[in-house]
């Protein structure tokens, strides 16, 4: 059942949350990332506010998608499909080595992102993947992503110029050459900043947990709870990014 606008506001501040629209507003203007490069913090407030200032949804809902990245899902989206396509790369529909996730994670995405994920991947059969570390999400005849509508903001920005480094990195060789493009970082800090600004949530989630747990049939409730990260991991995640790793 829908929350009158007042009881939305009375239990945004029960659990500590800026009650309404305006002090939401001001949370966003002041909000600080520790250690961050300010250019970059300023440019993510300013559209994390247009995003605020557009957004025509109740008050509950403006937070849910602010903790949740919907908000910093959209904002980096958008600078993607404004971006103009950096010359000479060479990514191609399967070509793969980007999509051989080293370690258990795979990568940091939101909690809208990992819904879609686990939406777009229905339970299959087991199967003998296309490489040990392959993302489920990748199908082993085709090398094609199957959730490639749903996959997160990671795999979009993820590019290169150099098939031959790809290859090598997930051989697990540090090469130059590939890397996110400028939109990832600023859907990151919009999500750190989001996540300062309400005081808490805005948890991330890892890629290939999530991937494996919807392909194994794994519900959703119990996909989310096992690839949870630690809060401490979006931080890590900014400033690694803001250091040009990424
Ligand atoms: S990032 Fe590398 S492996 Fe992935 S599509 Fe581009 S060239 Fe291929
Ligand atoms: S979600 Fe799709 S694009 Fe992303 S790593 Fe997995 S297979 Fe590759």
């Amino acid at each position: 059942m829908a929350r009158s606008p007042r009881a939305a506001r009375r239990a945004a501040r029960i659990r500590g949350l800026p009650a309404d629209r305006a002090a939401l507003r001001s949370a966003v203007a002041v909000a600080r990332l520790p250690g961050h490069p300010a250019a970059l913090t300023e440019s993510a407030r300013e559209l994390l506010l247009a995003w605020l200032d557009a957004n025509r949804d109740p008050h509950d809902a403006v937070i849910r998608q602010l903790s949740d990245g919907t908000a910093a899902t959209r904002i980096g989206r958008a600078l993607l499909d404004r971006s103009p396509e950096p010359p000479g790369l060479a990514c191609a529909a399967g070509c793969a080595f980007c999509c051989i996730l080293p370690g258990e994670d795979g990568g940091t995405i939101t909690a809208a992102e990992a819904r879609a994920l686990h939406a777009a991947l229905p339970p299959r059969p087991p199967e003998t993947p296309w490489h040990p570390q392959a993302c489920p999400a990748l199908d082993p005849d085709t090398k094609l992503c199957r959730a490639y509508d749903a996959r997160p903001m990671i795999c979009r920005t993820y590019v290169s110029k150099d098939v031959a480094a790809c290859e090598a990195i997930a051989g697990g060789e540090a090469r130059p050459g590939t890397g996110t493009l400028a939109p990832q970082l600023a859907y990151v800090t919009a999500h750190a900043l989001a996540r300062a600004a309400l005081g808490t949530g805005a948890p991330t989630y890892a890629l290939a947990r999530v991937a494996r747990a919807a392909t194994e049939g794994t519900p959703l409730e119990a996909t989310l709870k096992a690839a949870r990260h630690p809060p401490r991991n979006l931080d890590d995640e900014r400033r690694r990014l803001a250091r040009g790793l990424g």
